[in-house]
């Protein structure tokens, strides 16, 4: 019985965990996770959207993430504006075309 308990505030623990990882409020979390079950809290967790900064953002046609810090950049720049680093000139991708 105690090994229950001890595996479900650990669960609860880890839901926590993750809901702050996700830009959510971790004490809250696992409190939630302790109320109803740590299963359905972190189901819950997963459903709900991800409000963490790091979530990934869909890169604009403008701009490209520096290779070096990735940092977002202008697309036309040639110096990037965080770490200084000399960028490449993007290359357009080979046409294709179906005849010489
Ligand atoms: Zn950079």
């Amino acid at each position: 019985m105690l090994l229950i308990i001890f595996l479900w505030i650990a669960l609860a623990l880890v839901v926590g965990v993750l809901a702050s990882g996700r830009g959510r409020h971790g004490f809250g979390w696992t409190m939630l996770a302790c109320l109803i079950s740590p299963l359905l809290a972190g189901i819950f967790l997963l459903v709900i959207a991800d409000r963490s900064p790091h979530a990934k953002r869909p890169v604009p046609a403008t701009h490209v993430d520096c290779p070096e810090c990735g940092g977002r950049i202008l697309r036309e720049a040639r110096v990037c504006r965080y770490c200084g680093a000399t960028l490449a000139i993007p290359q357009e991708p080979p046409t294709l075309h179906g005849d010489p």
